[in-house]
């Protein structure tokens, strides 16, 4: 029995303060893509614009035949990327 590994490995303590940062940063991310968020589905962001001018996401905007805000009918669809 010649088989004597005796290696230590020295475990890393978990930080608690780099749970704390993240929570902090989902906070105000929630507040900036409200505003880009797709007023039907609330979950996609906006990427879809009709001929009036408003917008939603696209899979929303494919089912639409007229626009959810002012009821106009929709002929256009524009691709829209937001950064
Ligand atoms: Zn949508
Ligand atoms: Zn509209």
């Amino acid at each position: 029995m010649g088989l004597g590994s005796s290696r230590m490995e020295s475990g890393s303590p978990l930080d608690p303060d780099s749970n704390y940062t993240s929570i902090r940063v989902d906070d105000s991310d929630e507040e900036i893509s409200d505003r880009l968020v797709c007023p039907i589905c609330f979950t996609n962001a906006k990427d879809l614009a009709f001929g009036c001018g408003h917008l939603t996401c696209q899979d929303c905007g494919a089912r639409l035949s007229d626009c959810p805000i002012c009821r106009q009918p929709i002929e256009i669809r524009i691709r829209v990327f937001i950064e």
